[in-house]
């Protein structure tokens, strides 16, 4: 047997994209030719269209099974004796019923036993050939013939009018009249001594230099012995000339039953190797492009969970999303790993700063020398996903976001528009937002933005033990749509930043609670995926194929606890409430403009200010 590199690419793409872990008897086909020179085995094909069932090919065409075990254990101790026997047996009721007559390549049948390994790309196999024997006496012993080039002509005339089926298998008789074997059936209920005339053939794609007939003759003499009745002998030619041979390779052989068809039905076939009993072994992994073997290896350990675990997991509706990460931080690095883990292939990030000294110990998409280098973290960072992962589709932007409350001078007011707009086409091209950034007030564009475009929003922000990870998002006219980040806040967020002292600055945090709160993020991230509802999943504890799908995930390190809030949205929310949204569509930079030189303009506009000044009244009275 020979198995082509396709194959068994094309096995193991069905074995991760079909039959998952079932392990049931899938048809292949093989194909096999008349070799061209002596000396070779015989050899019977898989190539990689060989689950089409229907190959193109001008050659013989041979119907398999594939048992493909899903341990080395199952391959190694399954039972082969067992199997060989019953397809045997199959074969056998297939000659009595006529099926073969009708299908002569069934009686080239074959199977393979297989074993995957998808994580080391290595592929155990055996091939089994049934053979039926059946017991013969030599009249005529097996010789080659002399070269008749009348008959071989004739039989390539029949090959290339034949269909796949009847091809390889035929009688010819001495005035080089070519007919199938089901025609032969039929003249035998007439021409009682049809033996004397009609000689059966095959071509037999073995060419050993000995006048020995090929495996399929076994099947073939099975065959005559079941349907054709009553012959005192047998001619048999085994065909192995191509077109143009200068001589006859072809064997000719007279037999005599040695009795009746057997009661006891013997099976041989499965391959040796070297003449012993043993399976093949193909290492591929040195054959293919390793990233397409990472690729596989990545896909497989999470359809291993929708395998074993998680039937109705629908990984697509996870790694489908394009996700964009505002903030390529400590949350940024550690979100992405979490995304890319999931299946993501489409992680973009935006950051205006390089990668710092401090970073990397907590940074872990950066190095030492990053730091030495000053490099951007936007493009540091997608860099360093698509060398932990080539798969993956990552870019950076080096941008700022503009903040509420930081008005822009005349020096950089330009870049800002510039940065603004970037967002806007950031946000509008991706699924699914999460903000990172380490103060508040650049969260509220990205906030307003994801509102106004039915995004869904992830936010992220840690306190020195503690962390919350919520979502929000959505179109915002949803009813029971949840709250976002700044939905119970009174006052419009404002410049927090400027005159911070170095404390203030840096975000002082216990190192873990970052990767609680990332780790928290994206499996909120996948549960959300997994619900029909998607970003308008209720937080009422409605479930999907990952269980909750809570609105806000708050963790206390100082205790170890965590919690699980629902907040509704905020009608008077400085960033996603109906007003605020409508007026960024309305009026776009010029909104933003006023929004990032007085915050107040925000307050009044969803009227928080109001709101306060009554609560302020209220309390006075
Ligand atoms: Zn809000």
């Amino acid at each position: 047997s020979f198995v082509d590199a396709p194959f068994f690419h094309s096995l193991s793409k069905r074995k991760l994209d079909e039959f998952g872990l079932d392990s049931s008897v899938q048809k292949i086909s093989g194909t096999y030719r008349i070799p061209a020179h002596a000396g070779g085995a015989s050899i019977l094909s898989l190539s990689g269209d060989a689950f089409a069932l229907t190959p193109s090919t001008s050659a013989f065409v041979a119907p398999g099974v594939l048992y493909n075990t899903n341990t080395i254990e199952q391959f190694n101790s399954f039972n082969k004796s067992e199997w060989i026997n019953s397809l045997g047996s199959d074969l056998l009721s297939a000659i009595k019923s006529g099926e073969v007559t009708a299908n002569p390549s069934l009686l080239a049948s074959f199977a393979v036993l297989s074993f995957a390994d998808l994580k080391r790309y290595s592929f155990h196999y055996w091939f089994a050939f049934p053979a039926i024997h059946t017991k013969w006496d030599v009249v005529t012993p097996a010789s080659f013939i002399e070269r008749d080039p009348q008959l071989t002509a004739a039989i390539y005339q029949y090959l290339s009018s034949s269909d796949l089926e009847n091809r390889a298998f035929f009688a010819y008789n001495s005035a080089r009249q070519i007919i199938s074997l089901s025609r032969l059936t039929e003249l035998t209920k007439t021409d009682r001594n049809w033996w004397n005339t009609w000689t059966v053939a095959f071509c037999d794609p073995n060419l050993s230099s000995e006048p020995i007939p090929g495996y399929l003759a076994r099947n073939l003499l099975a065959w005559c012995q079941v349907t054709l009745g009553e012959f005192q002998h047998l001619s048999l030619l085994c065909f192995r000339d191509l077109p143009d041979s200068k001589t006859s390779s072809s064997v000719l052989i007279t037999l005599k039953p040695s009795g009746p068809f057997p009661q006891k039905l013997t099976v041989s076939g499965w391959e040796r190797v070297n003449g012993s009993l043993t399976p093949k072994v193909a290492h591929l992994a040195s054959l293919m492009d390793p990233r397409q073997v990472a690729e596989q290896s990545v896909d497989l350990n999470l359809k291993l969970m929708r395998w074993r675990l998680v039937p109705d997991l629908d990984l697509e509706a996870i790694g489908s999303n394009k996700c964009l990460l505002l903030g390529a931080g400590t949350l940024g690095s550690y979100i992405s790993r979490g995304l890319m883990a999931w299946g993501v292939r489409h992680i973009t990030f935006v950051d205006s700063s390089t990668v710092s000294m401090s970073n990397p110990v907590r940074q872990p998409l950066y190095t030492f020398q990053d730091s030495v280098d000053q490099a951007p973290k936007a493009l540091k960072a997608a860099e360093a996903l698509k060398t932990i992962f080539p798969g993956v589709i990552s870019t950076g932007h080096k941008l700022s976001i503009p903040m509420i409350g930081h008005p822009p001078s005349s020096f950089n007011i330009e870049s800002i528009q510039n940065d603004y707009e970037k967002l806007v086409d950031l946000i509008s091209s991706h699924d699914c937002i999460f903000l990172l950034t380490d103060s508040r007030e650049s969260r509220w564009l990205p906030t307003v933005i994801g509102a106004a475009l039915g995004k869904t929003v992830f936010t992220t922000a840690l306190g020195f033990d503690s962390y919350v990870a919520l979502r929000h998002g959505g179109k915002v006219d949803t009813p029971g749509r949840l709250g976002c980040y700044f939905c119970n806040d009174v006052y419009a967020p404002i410049d927090s930043t400027t005159d911070r002292t170095l404390d203030q600055m840096c975000t002082v945090t216990r190192p873990g609670a970052a990767i609680s709160a990332s780790s928290h993020t994206v499996e909120l991230f996948a549960a959300l995926m997994q619900h029909p509802l998607k970003v308008d999943a209720p937080s009422d504890g409605s479930t999907s194929t990952l269980g909750n799908c809570p609105h806000q995930i708050r963790g206390y390190l100082h205790n170890f606890s965590t919690l699980t809030v629902h907040g509704p949205a905020y009608d008077a929310c400085s960033a996603c409430s109906p007003s605020v949204v409508s007026e960024w569509k309305a009026s776009g930079w010029d909104f933003i403009m006023k929004a990032l030189e007085d915050p107040g303009y925000v307050e009044d506009l969803c009227g928080l200010r109001k709101l306060r000044q009554d609560a302020e009244q209220y309390s006075d009275s």
